[in-house]
């Protein structure tokens, strides 16, 4: 039997031994390659003080790498049952080292598992990548409990979470990011990085939280108002805001913007502002 660089069964022999072939609706599309594997989890940052939540393990690709790196402990949320025998050779191979918590990490709270410094790590359907960004960028209070999140997105959705106002990328997702992280692309996946292959080409972005946001801002008004905005990202503000309330040309002047102007004219302190305005805690 062949051993891959963690005395592991190399992943195409785990997965055709657990019968794990790939479900789309499940969102599977499998890293084989534990140099690209320990390549993303090297990413993450330095792993040996903190303890690692993934989301989406699947046959163990990424959490291997993460182990191999170092980290203090991995707490994988995983949806796809059939993946747990797989997992548990992985949590035999580093005994305390790893926690499994089966289900849909969408409604799993992974709090009362970790200790802190904690960095988030997933390769994920690319729906729930976003759903779960969202929520990890829009609790209310700051600093969160992770340091940093290290996630895997088509490269669209990646260049429109490092967007810059103005371009065409820029959106509610650059704005609720840069907020409140600093955010950069780390690298790019083609297709055939994964087994199988997606249609499009992938990218992991890294997210390094900033202690205080760049703004104050109230997360829940300030995902609204810029929901609301780019909703309708070619009217006017003053057109796209409407439902905010009455006399919202005069409520936007008064914020000190233009309410001529559209959603990706502004920046982040012209969202923060506008938000602490028109909706004040
Ligand atoms: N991390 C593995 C890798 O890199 O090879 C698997 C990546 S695959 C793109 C996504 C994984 O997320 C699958 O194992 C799938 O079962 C799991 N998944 C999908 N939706 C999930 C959810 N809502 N909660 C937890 N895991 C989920």
């Amino acid at each position: 039997m062949s051993t891959a660089q963690d005395g592991l069964r190399p992943l195409r022999e785990v997965i055709a031994g657990h019968g794990l072939h790939a479900r789309k609706s499940l969102g599977q599309n499998f890293l084989l390659d534990l140099n690209l594997t320990s390549k993303i989890a090297r990413r993450a940052g330095d792993l040996s003080r903190c303890d690692v939540l993934e989301i989406g393990p699947g046959p163990g690709g990424l959490t291997r790498a993460l182990l191999m790196e170092g980290a203090r402990k991995v707490v994988a949320i995983e949806r796809d049952e059939r993946c747990l025998p797989a997992l548990a050779e992985i949590g035999a191979a580093y005994p305390d080292r790893l926690e499994v918590l089966s289900g849909d990490a969408l409604e799993i709270d992974p709090l009362d598992h970790l200790t802190p410094p904690v960095r988030v790590v997933a390769n994920l359907p690319y729906n729930v990548g976003t759903e779960l960004l969202v929520r990890w960028l829009t609790p209310k209070d700051w600093p969160p409990y992770w340091q940093s999140l290290t996630l895997m997105f088509q490269k669209e959705v990646a260049q429109r979470i490092v967007a810059a106002p103005g371009s065409k990328a820029y959106g509610r997702l650059s704005v609720l990011a840069q907020w409140r992280t600093e955010a950069r692309i780390a690298f790019e996946l083609p297709p055939r990085a994964f087994t199988p292959p997606p249609k499009v080409t992938s990218a992991v972005v890294h997210l390094e939280r900033l202690e205080q946001p760049r703004f104050p801002a109230n997360a829940k008004n300030l995902s609204r108002v810029v929901a609301l905005a780019f909703g309708q990202r070619r009217k006017m503000l003053r057109a796209s805001l409407k439902s905010l309330g009455p006399d919202m040309e005069s409520k936007i002047a008064a914020a000190g913007i233009d309410p001529t102007k559209r959603a990706e004219q502004l920046s982040i302190e012209d969202f923060c502002n506008l938000s602490n305005s028109l909706l004040p805690d």
